[in-house]
């Protein structure tokens, strides 16, 4: 999550992109808004999982890798989330290291 600021009028943006792609933030008055440093804020992807549900695209039952894959693949099967399918935030499991990104988020950010 990186927060924005255009510099000619203002107005401020909000938006959710990879850690690869910090710097691609939003134009507003026709040019590039620059970033407003505070502190990161670094969400899990969800632990990938073997869905249950036929999808229309392939006729099988996906592998779904990111939050991303799992909320195209309910919306164009017509699926709905049920409140069991979410983790709760102390309970996250999956195959990456969130310190280890905190602290790559806090160099990138601060220089050093
Ligand atoms: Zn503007």
């Amino acid at each position: 999550m990186y927060d924005s600021r255009c510099l000619n009028c203002g107005e401020t943006f909000t938006t959710y992109r990879r850690m690869a792609d910090c710097d691609d933030l939003p134009e507003c008055c026709g040019v590039t808004t620059a970033r407003v440093y505070s502190v990161p804020m670094v969400s899990a992807d969800i632990a990938p999982y073997q869905a249950v549900g036929y999808d229309k695209k392939t006729g099988g039952m996906p592998f779904i890798t990111s939050r991303r894959e799992h909320k195209e693949y309910l919306r164009r099967n017509g699926y709905h989330e049920v409140e069991t399918s979410f983790r709760s935030r102390n309970e996250v499991k999956g195959d990456f290291d969130m310190k280890r990104d905190l602290i790559n988020a806090v160099k990138k950010v601060t220089g050093h």
